[in-house]
């Protein structure tokens, strides 16, 4: 009989309750596993921090910025389970001995930035949701939140870091977005979500952080650079990232250059910083994409922080 959270980690809607009963029996299991929160949604839901290992070389890896995109926090969950059973095991993965491995470095995981815009694409928006009545003018009155990747009032997180942001004001009414909605909408000021502030913030206090991977769907592609420049190594470790994934290189153009967590990272903090957009098809992506993207990625995981 498979365990719970086996269980947990099966082909299904992974939603915040999913979520939280994952990050709870592992950090049982695993006292090495350490279970913190980023910060708080907009709705008050804790977002999860995990920290794995010890070691100087630290790396950051964050998942679900967007409603739609869950399936990266279940990939993100299968890796820490993967790591967490390996090292208690004492075992090795990719000829790196995990007892070492998390010696030399550490892991910090967000699994799960938007939990609100989550519980809106599984289940909709209930009745008392405080904004229950802006939200479906938001949503065009269609009660169907299946298509939402923005957080509870309506701002797209990934739009919503201080990367291009006047640039990015000007697309966004010329594209004939003028407020909250289902996508897109980077909000009235950088950092005003209180999602991605808690994120900037983490950075900001986390000055030896040297890399950072970003989990969104769909593509497979990899994202690197910020209006054409990115740090000097980054380069290398693209094509490295490239290799292990069999994902490609790409440039971002559009609506989708400025505002994302990648473009701030990239521009402000000259991170190494990695938007990885996972599977292929249309979001969101269906369960059968679950194993093939965990099976492209489990490698590039286990291995990103030994790239840096
Ligand atoms: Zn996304």
């Amino acid at each position: 009989m498979k365990d719970d959270l086996q269980a947990l980690l099966d082909p299904q809607p992974f939603d915040y309750e999913a979520l939280m009963q994952c990050v709870t029996a592992l950090s049982k299991r695993h006292s090495f596993l350490e279970f913190n929160y980023l910060g708080n949604s907009i709705l008050g839901r804790g977002i999860p921090l995990l920290r794995l290992g010890n070691g100087k070389r630290k790396v950051l890896y964050v998942g679900t910025h967007h409603g739609m995109e869950w399936i990266t926090s279940l990939v993100l969950m299968r890796f820490v389970k993967d790591l967490c059973e390996c090292y208690q095991n004492h075992g090795s993965f990719y000829k790196n001995a995990s007892e070492l491995f998390l010696q030399t470095h550490t892991l910090y995981i967000v699994p799960m930035l938007n939990p609100d815009g989550v519980e809106y694409q599984i289940h909709g928006i209930c009745d008392s949701n405080p904004l229950h009545d802006r939200l479906l003018t938001m949503n065009n009155g269609n009660e169907d939140f299946s298509k939402w990747q923005a957080n509870a009032r309506g701002v797209d997180l990934n739009h919503n870091y201080d990367a291009g942001f006047e640039e990015y004001k000007r697309l966004e009414s010329e594209n004939g977005i003028t407020g909250g909605c289902a996508t897109r909408f980077s909000g009235e000021a950088p950092e005003s979500e209180p999602e991605v502030a808690s994120m900037c913030n983490f950075i900001r206090f986390h000055t030896d952080l040297c890399g950072i991977l970003t989990l969104h769907t769909q593509g497979k592609e990899i994202f690197y650079k910020s209006g054409g420049i990115a740090p000097t190594r980054s380069t290398t470790i693209a094509k490295k990232i490239a290799t292990v994934s069999g994902y490609r290189l790409s440039e971002a153009e559009g609506l989708a250059s400025y505002g994302g967590l990648t473009d701030w990272c990239v521009q402000k903090r000259g991170l190494a910083s990695f938007t990885l957009e996972c599977g292929k098809g249309t979001n969101p992506l269906p369960l059968s994409e679950y194993f093939p993207i965990y099976t492209d990625l489990r490698k590039l995981l286990f291995t990103f922080p030994t790239f840096l």
